[in-house]
């Protein structure tokens, strides 16, 4: 008899995205003479075509894979050394952080990564989130076994819910000394969903409580690309986190490769984890060979697409994709304020965070704004219970489209 992972039963009602698509039909399917009036500021997919550099390094590859004198088949699991040579040179040592090409590992995107990255950890660690939280942690914590069955009002047992509030300025901060320490704790700076960005002080606070209780942080820098403020763009910027952090990085939301697929994860080779005797065993060895024993790595020509993104010519190209999206930002900002709404982010971070009117709920407020001005937003409370009462609005679109959507809201706010 086949048996199932039954962690997987315990997943509470359809992902956040589904949800929102499924209304989305809804309202389309029901006003079809409206649908095309639809602007999508939900779900945090690029819009806009990929730099020039990736795209010729991919033809390129792919040119080469089409003869055989430069045919590649297998490539090394971790990723190509030149492709992790750039990645290490230009995201650290280049800023003064230590990081060796060894201590990078190519991946298809982040969101993967933030989840199987557990398979090296034990089961039964406690596990700390922000709320509200990426959903993606939760979820992989969930189907690892790492938490108990949902909770009614939302979450599940077992995981600690560290708020982000307005009282913190959607900046979560160590648990207090009475709280037994969690074993493992998400950050993700600038955030998702609230666009906020860990101060240095603070992120020293973390990396001094994990190495206090041999925790370790897991830093998702997904958005690191937009954080152009003095705030830490990697945790190795902080003293004593390579003892006890892991970093997440994507091209997704730098270069575009939200369809492309590509990611990075650094794993410092003095990062430990205990067996249940107290004994130390290095991750970084454990990480290599979970990679050579699960995949192939990544593919060789979007390797070469996302080395390109560090090419003088793709800096430029990457900087100006960011530029794009974080005026957009501006524009939501301040367009909302404008439009009545307090808001958060957008400053160093593709997301804008507002609360929600008075008078109606977060998923209240997204149904209304879906039928009366045709935007979709992503309502908080898909983030968390602390989510509840506010709203997310993704500066990836067009120009005009951001525009527009500011145009609508005033508009419907004002009535
Ligand atoms: N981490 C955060 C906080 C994200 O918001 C996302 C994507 O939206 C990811 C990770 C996943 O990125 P990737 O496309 O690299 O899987």
């Amino acid at each position: 008899m086949a048996l199932v992972n039954e962690h997987y039963l315990k997943l509470a009602a359809g992902y956040l995205f589904p949800e929102i698509a499924r209304r989305v039909a809804e309202f389309t399917a029901s006003h079809p003479e409206h649908a095309r009036e639809v602007i999508r500021c939900g779900i945090g997919d690029v819009t806009e075509p990929l730099p020039p550099s990736a795209v010729r390094a991919m033809q390129q590859a792919t040119a080469e894979l089409a003869d055989r004198a430069t045919f590649k088949g297998y490539g090394p699991g971790t990723g190509y050394e030149s492709v992790r040579a750039a990645i290490a040179e230009g995201d650290f040592r280049s800023r003064g952080i230590a990081v060796a090409d060894d201590e990078i590992f190519l991946s298809d995107g982040s969101k993967g990564d933030c989840g199987n990255i557990l398979e090296i950890l034990g089961t039964g660690n406690r596990i700390a989130v922000s709320d509200p939280v990426y959903p993606a942690y939760v979820d992989a914590n969930v189907m690892f076994g790492n938490t108990g069955a949902a909770l009614a009002g939302g979450g599940y047992e077992g995981i600690l819910y560290l708020p982000a509030t307005e009282a913190n300025g959607f900046l979560v901060d160590v648990p207090d000394a009475s709280a037994a320490a969690p074993d493992i704790i998400y950050l993700c700076s600038p955030n998702n969903p609230t666009g906020t960005v860990m101060d240095r002080t603070r992120a020293t606070r973390w990396v001094e409580y994990a190495r206090a209780h041999r925790s370790i942080i897991f830093w998702d820098a997904a958005y690191e690309a937009y954080n152009r403020g003095d705030a830490p763009k990697s945790i190795f910027e902080i003293a004593g986190a390579r003892e006890c952090a892991v970093e997440f990085r994507s091209f997704s939301k730098s270069g575009g490769f939200t369809g492309v697929r590509c990611g990075y994860t650094v794993v410092p080779k003095e990062l430990k984890a205990y067996t249940r005797a107290g004994d130390a065993v290095a991750l970084h060895p454990l990480w290599t060979r979970r990679w050579n024993t699960r995949s192939n790595g990544v593919s060789y020509a979007v390797q070469r697409g996302a080395e390109a993104l560090y090419t003088v010519d793709g800096r430029r190209e990457v900087a100006a994709l960011v530029d794009h999206y974080m005026e957009n930002a501006r524009i939501l900002r301040e367009g909302c304020a404008a439009a009545g709404l307090r808001t958060w982010g957008g400053e160093h971070a593709p997301y804008v965070w507002c609360r929600v009117p008075d008078g109606l709920d977060s998923w209240g407020f997204f149904d209304h704004l879906l039928r009366q001005a045709r935007v979709v937003t992503t309502p908080g409370a898909g983030f968390g219970r602390c989510g509840e009462g506010y709203f997310r609005i993704s500066a990836f679109n067009s120009r005009a489209n951001v525009e527009e959507v500011v145009r609508r809201m005033r508009a419907l706010l004002a009535r």
